[in-house]
């Protein structure tokens, strides 16, 4: 019996993590424990003396270490989305000691020589579909990890692995530290001139929480975003700017250049290694899109779209800014406030006017009635389940047959201990063992501006959106159907993984969901049709300002990922080079996105950021059948649950969009659906 609850069996209700009983100094010997296991796993299938076979070799790697992956999932995300100093210090610690065993696997050359002689003999069995392709990635899994990597190449490819976990690590704790460290404290009542009444109450909480007087703006997106949208005063909307944008950017402790520098050329040192030219090429050989060229060509074609609804978008915010009282050149500062305005007098729609219409607790009642209509999803809330904050609330996930399929948390709202924006994961990933289907654990964390005194919380439309997104990515991993835990889930081509998080968006733009969902939190009155008209009418508002922003950062990440030569210039320079083509303002000094780029450099989209507006092409694609066939048709819903929802990387992401759609995509319905075609 271990007093350590991270190393027992937990006897909790579904087997979910026990948070009510993990301390902080439990990871660390966890850990260590746990790595000890998946050690001695790999050693018996590297001693095994029998010939290699699929089960004593790529099932059992699949399954060696499930300890480290369990307590691994566990730390990680709470690292996420409830952090501390300490934590990140485990964080620190721990990283390069996982990289180091997991070289440990794929570098030992006797494992190689078992898993290769399964790979050349598999024509010869009569392995399935799964099985085939869990050999296939397995041995691929080798090959780019350096398997074929010999002496002195295998070394400097571990050290650089390593390296490059640590450097990733600092590069987020630096962007963190960073927001963290700005506040705008407001004293004098009248710098708020022009912000709604429930953003200068979520500000006078901020302060309230910091012991202070008056109100406190911070970097945090539902602080950052209204008032850069309302607030009158240009001087403080500059200097909120300029705090944004100049993060990690400013040659203090927690700066980035050198931290990107080092980042781009390692990845790029590594991919040679592989015979790459550059790390893109060796990223997209596993991706739906497959080179760098045809990336680009995309990227290329989509700005080229794009860009003159852009330009006239943004003249049209300048003039009028410039009637409106702006003297001289629209700045960055100003086109989230002026573009407000202006929405406001062509749509006459606010998010002020929508938010009280979308509750928080109505809008997720909504969302779980579409998963109910289109897949026969229940949820039901169980206090049972501790989850890991006591912010977040977890449900129990069962099928139109009462099945049980998942557990849900939920944790909407933003704290230090969370890094921003939302995001999908899971405490556990669906497979089946010995014929138990293990069914996962999954996690939506968010954003979402909070209640205050005396109102709940009320969304704007994006965050809807955003909710509905997110979800997207919850349905792919609650759904799963597969056998092989590597395999299910999200376990799919990263440009692949955004086309269920992206389609559910959709609903979000149907009348019928709008109306069953949209219900004002005092009166109970449903959303008005002119309300809702507005909405539609106003969603292509600025598409082609937005697209070439997506795309902007796309090419970012294409410039930096497909260097050929290791770079010794200045960060800032070829960044502007990069997205020159996409600049749609004056440039202003001092201002970097590549150094709190975290997507890229802290998280895994490197060379992989395009995958957004690739999933926008499969996402409008996808739901023009639904479109056709009716938004709650049943047939097309089973349609997508099967082919996709169920499928997880089982087969090639083209093949499973293909079966769903009889085709392949094209970007015809992206540019219709956002009015991007003359
Ligand atoms: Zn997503």
């Amino acid at each position: 019996m271990n007093s350590n609850p991270l190393l027992s069996e937990f006897k909790t209700v579904h087997q979910t993590p026990p948070f009510q009983l993990i301390e902080e100094e439990h990871y660390i010997p966890a850990f260590t424990e746990a790595i000890k296991e998946a050690k001695e796993d790999v050693d018996k299938i590297i001693s095994n003396s029998e010939a290699p076979t699929f089960e004593n070799t790529i099932l059992a790697m699949e399954y060696a270490g499930e300890n480290l992956s369990r307590i691994a999932n566990i730390f990680f995300n709470i690292n996420s989305a409830n952090t501390n100093d300490n934590i990140q210090n485990i964080a620190s610690e721990v990283s390069p000691i996982l990289t180091a065993h997991s070289n440990d696997i794929w570098l030992n050359e006797a494992l190689f020589a078992k898993v290769k002689s399964v790979f050349d003999a598999k024509e010869e069995n009569n392995y399935n579909q799964e099985q085939l392709k869990l050999i296939e990635d397995t041995y691929k899994g080798f090959v780019k990890r350096g398997a074929l990597l010999t002496g002195e190449e295998k070394e400097r490819y571990r050290e650089i692995t390593t390296e490059l976990s640590k450097l990733t690590l600092t590069f987020g704790q630096n962007v963190l530290a960073e927001t963290n460290a700005y506040e705008l404290h407001i004293t004098d009542e009248k710098e708020l001139a022009g912000l709604p009444d429930a953003i200068i109450a979520a500000a006078a909480a901020d302060a309230k929480a910091k012991e202070k007087e008056g109100w406190v703006i911070t970097l945090q997106f539902p602080s950052y975003v209204p008032f850069m949208k309302y607030a009158d005063n240009r001087a403080l909307r500059k200097e909120l700017y300029m705090a944004y944008s100049m993060r990690a950017n400013k040659g203090n402790d927690h700066d980035n250049n050198d931290v990107v520098k080092q980042i781009v050329n390692l990845r790029l040192e590594k991919a040679q290694l592989f015979g790459f030219k550059s790390h893109a090429a060796y990223v997209l050989e596993d991706r739906m899109a497959q080179t760098p060229e045809k990336v680009n060509a995309f990227l290329e074609e989509l700005l080229d779209k794009s860009l003159p609804f852009a330009k006239e978008e943004v003249k049209e915010v300048e003039t009028y800014a410039n009637t409106h009282g702006l003297k001289g050149k629209l700045q960055r500062w100003d086109f989230a406030y002026y573009s407000e305005k202006l929405k406001n007098e062509k749509f006459s729609i606010t998010d002020e006017m929508t938010k009280p219409y979308f509750q928080l607790e109505k809008v997720e009642e909504g969302i779980f009635g579409l998963a109910n209509t289109l897949f026969g999803l229940t949820f039901k809330a169980n206090a049972d389940i501790t989850p890991y904050h006591e912010e977040a609330k977890a449900y129990e996930v069962f099928d139109a047959q009462g099945k049980f399929i998942s557990v849900l948390y939920l944790d909407f709202f933003p704290r230090e201990s969370k890094r921003g924006g939302a995001w999908m994961t899971n405490y556990r990933e669906q497979f089946v063992q010995d014929g138990t289907d293990v069914r996962p654990f999954v996690s939506l964390v968010c954003n979402f501006s909070r209640p205050t005194e005396d109102t709940p919380s009320l969304l704007t439309y994006q965050e809807v959106r955003t909710f509905l997104h997110e979800f997207g990515h919850g349905l792919h991993g609650m759904l799963s159907k597969c056998t092989y835990v590597s395999q299910s889930g999200t376990n799919v081509y990263r440009d692949f993984v955004e086309l269920p998080s992206q389609i559910l968006e959709n609903w979000g733009t149907e009348k019928e969901w709008l109306k069953q969902v949209g219900k004002h939190y005092q009166t109970g009155e449903t959303i008005p049709d002119d309300l809702v008209a507005k909405i539609m009418e106003s969603a292509n508002f600025q598409s082609g300002y937005q697209s070439v922003r997506q795309l902007s950062f796309g090419m970012d990440d294409m410039a930096w990922h497909s260097l050929e030569n290791a770079f010794e210039g200045d960060v800032n320079t070829f960044e502007d080079e990069a997205m020159a083509s996409t600049e749609l303002f004056p440039a202003v000094e001092g201002t970097c996105f590549s150094t709190a780029f975290s997507h890229i450099f802290a998280g895994g989209y490197a060379a992989g950021y395009y995958g957004y507006k690739w999933a926008e092409v499969l996402d409008a694609d996808a739901f023009s059948v639904f479109k056709e066939n009716g938004i709650f048709d049943q047939a097309t819903a089973d349609s997508f649950r099967k082919n996709i929802l169920e499928k997880g990387g089982t087969q090639h992401p083209m093949d499973l969009y293909v079966a769903f759609r009889g085709q392949e995509p094209t970007n015809d319905a992206l540019l219709i659906r956002e009015g991007l075609v003359k």
